[in-house]
């Protein structure tokens, strides 16, 4: 474990690290149950820019080597309302890993979504957005591992 704590941010070696990130930050006070790291679907590779609306619920990454857009899990049906900003580490770095979160109930219903970054220039994890599911049937959202 080597996830380390300031007064400001959390720090992390590596994406196991922030997966344990978000299960402790419990997006929506929900247990998250389920984490998934997000890599391109055209190129496999696991570095983006994250842009955000975080009033929407809307979180999309484009991939530093191809520059493909995936969108994490509903973003798509909220898009058109969305003002996405770029997300930006509090150390100025704009590049990250990400992996998604997600609170699954005991029927398999997705709960809630967070998104975590892992800034490549410093290794700080946050979670940039996070969003409630208030519809069934949402297993869909989460993809089998
Ligand atoms: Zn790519
Ligand atoms: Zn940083």
């Amino acid at each position: 474990m080597a996830i380390s704590k300031n007064a400001t941010s959390w720090y992390g070696d590596n994406d196991e690290d922030l997966a344990t990130y978000l299960q402790q930050f419990r997006a929506g006070g929900y247990p998250v149950t389920r984490v998934r790291r997000l890599s391109c679907t055209l190129c496999g590779n696991a570095t983006f820019l994250s842009l955000v609306d975080d009033d929407q619920g809307v979180a999309a990454v484009d991939c530093l080597e191809c520059g493909a857009r995936t969108l994490v899990a509903d973003s798509a049906e909220h898009l058109d309302d969305a003002q996405l900003e770029g997300c930006a580490c509090p150390c100025g770095g704009e590049t990250f890993t990400v992996s998604v979160g997600y609170a699954v109930t005991s029927d398999n219903e997705v709960r809630w979504i967070s998104v975590g970054l892992r800034c490549l220039n410093d290794g700080a994890l946050g979670v940039y957005t996070d969003w409630k599911i208030d519809y069934t049937p949402s297993a869909r959202l989460c993809p089998p591992s």
